[in-house]
């Protein structure tokens, strides 16, 4: 079905709130299988309201508009909409109580004007709002239907999740079924060519490849008439994704690397330290930040400089002499003195030029992550060739967990440097 959304605020045209409204429900539209075709955003104006209104139904089925509900004079949502559709507003007596009550136990007052919200379209679906006091509403004429949200973000997740998405599915004309599918170690340009055989072509189910911050998902969608047909559609496609692409895949379930990561080593009870230089402890920071992490973490070092590295995990300086502190031998060296000192079952490292400057006859964006675990240690070369520090930090840190994890599963990298069994 064809949809719009209309956000409505001047604050949204000023600039001083982002429309995560519309990125919201485009998002969560997209994934029940409506076809989202335009974004607006209008301010607290009746008048450009109304057009906006009239041009988004001029070439879609369904509206559906957030913000301008509230019980101020400039909230006019409703009464537009009401107007558009031709009907009335009745006192919802519900909505009254509730508002009532409302403030009852807040011990507050009520403010004549908070009674405009009881008000609602004759004729309109309401979708009550257990999350704050203005209720959204759905309301139809002529095939043309018109889903009206609160502004506040958290109440407009609220009444989409707790009545409006269970109202949308009778639109659904096909069930949707979509896997997110994520990956690291390869560019979207080579994932989209690795998979190309897939892509190329494609009706159902859809393949589509996003990049983010060094990471690739895939999103394999299928709509059939019945949700286990389109599931169905989905998993045998992920498996032949799976034999061409298996080797990055981390997650066939939207997981984060890092929760993957702590969550195969909690079950194969292994734990895991690191020697940061680079990333200064995003590493560790990343593990930590998952919960039950002290189970797989219990030290970690941050060795930002030659003399940490030698001190704190053992390097040898003349590792550092012959080789240079930005080399697989450094790495490895930092992994291995890293696990020594801590006792843990794997550690890794880094040690690299995350910019914007490198020195002579290196680039920013160079790195080597160092490993080192039963089976032994090893370093692997990373480039990402850009010079924008934050973004090699970044990823750098999720390089030190997809070393990691390929411990946890495949072993260690093929091009890693200087394995030694
Ligand atoms: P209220 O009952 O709070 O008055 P309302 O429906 O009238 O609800 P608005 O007054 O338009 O909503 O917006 C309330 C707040 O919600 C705004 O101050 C803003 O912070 C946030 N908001 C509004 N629209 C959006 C949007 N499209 N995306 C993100 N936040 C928004």
């Amino acid at each position: 079905m064809k949809t719009s959304i209309i956000a409505v605020g001047t604050e949204l045209l000023f600039g001083q709130v982002v429309n995560t409204n519309a990125a919201y429900l485009s998002e969560n539209l997209n994934h029940m299988g409506f076809d989202v075709m335009y974004h607006f955003v209008v301010g607290d104006n009746p008048g450009r309201l109304r057009a906006k209104l009239a041009e988004a139904f001029e070439d879609t089925d369904l509206v559906l508009l957030t913000g301008g509900l509230g019980p101020t004079q400039d909230d006019l949502t409703k009464e537009i909409v009401a107007e558009y559709m031709g009907a009335e507003l009745y006192r919802d007596e519900k909505v009254a109580e509730d508002l009532k009550s409302f403030f009852e136990k807040r011990g507050g007052h009520m403010a004549d004007n908070n009674l405009k919200q009881a008000y609602l379209p004759v004729g309109c679906t309401p979708l009550y709002n257990a999350s704050g006091t203005a209720p959204g509403f759905a309301l139809s004429k002529n095939g043309k239907t018109a889903v009206c949200f609160p502004g506040p973000p958290r109440e407009l997740k609220w009444l989409f999740e707790n009545g409006a998405k269970q109202y949308l599915e009778q639109f659904m004309e096909k069930k949707m079924f979509y896997r997110v599918i994520r990956t690291i170690g390869i560019g979207e340009s080579d994932l989209e060519t690795l998979l190309m055989p897939l892509i190329d072509g494609q009706t159902d189910p859809t393949i589509a490849t996003y990049a983010k911050e060094g990471e690739c998902s895939l999103r394999v969608a299928s709509q059939r008439d019945t949700a286990e047909e389109a599931e169905a559609a989905v998993d045998e496609m992920t498996a032949r994704i799976n034999e061409l692409a298996g080797r990055y895949i981390y997650s066939y379930d939207d997981e984060e690397l890092v929760e993957v990561v702590v969550r195969l080593l909690k079950e194969k009870h292994l734990t895991v330290a690191a020697a940061e230089s680079a990333t200064g402890g995003k590493f560790a920071a990343a593990i930590t930040d998952v919960a039950g992490a002290s189970e797989v973490m219990k030290y970690s070092y941050v060795t930002y400089s030659n003399e940490a590295k030698i001190s704190m995990v053992g390097v040898p300086a003349e590792t550092i002499d012959t080789y240079g502190v930005v080399s697989p031998q450094t790495a490895e060296a930092m992994a291995a003195g890293a696990k020594k000192v801590s006792g843990a079952d794997i550690a890794v490292s880094v040690t690299g030029y995350a910019g914007p400057d490198a020195d002579e006859g290196h680039n920013a964006g160079e790195a080597y992550i160092g490993y080192a675990y039963e089976g032994g240690s090893g370093a692997v070369s990373v480039n990402t060739s850009r010079n924008m520090r934050k973004w090699n930090r970044n990823y750098f840190m999720l390089r030190m967990l997809r070393t990691v994890y390929l411990l946890l599963t495949d072993g260690p990298e093929p091009e890693n440097g200087s394995k030694k069994q």
